[in-house]
């Protein structure tokens, strides 16, 4: 599962802030993640979850994700439109395929909150 390794990647990373902090415990996380990223939040919110049990500086964070919309941009009309189409996505107005991404390819921590 993909989720997995997200929130494994998201555990060092998190360690390695909290160190840097010279925290006790991470208390908080805020993740923007965006709808391209193709990641199932309450997977990844499980895995987290799952695995943080495991890290004493991790085992009582809460997370909270915020889903970032697909946002485009036509390069043909300069029409700018939200889709849930990931994959061939085109212009609403006049059904161009020539588009330039404007969100929702996030996926980063936004902030947190820590216990020193
Ligand atoms: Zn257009």
């Amino acid at each position: 599962m993909h989720e997995v390794s997200i929130a494994m990647g998201m555990i060092d990373e998190l360690t390695r802030i909290a160190r840097e902090n010279n925290a006790r415990k991470v208390i908080t996380v805020k993740l923007k993640i965006g709808k391209m990223s193709g990641i199932v939040i309450d997977s990844l919110q499980f895995a987290f979850d799952a695995a943080k049990l495991e890290y004493p500086l991790l085992n009582s964070t809460a997370i909270f994700i915020e889903e970032v919309p697909l946002i485009y941009e036509c390069n043909n009309c300069k029409n700018t439109f939200k889709t849930d189409d990931i994959y061939f996505p085109s212009c609403p107005g006049c059904k161009s395929y020539n588009l330039k991404i404007l969100s929702g390819e996030e996926l980063h921590i936004e902030n947190l909150e820590v216990e020193v």
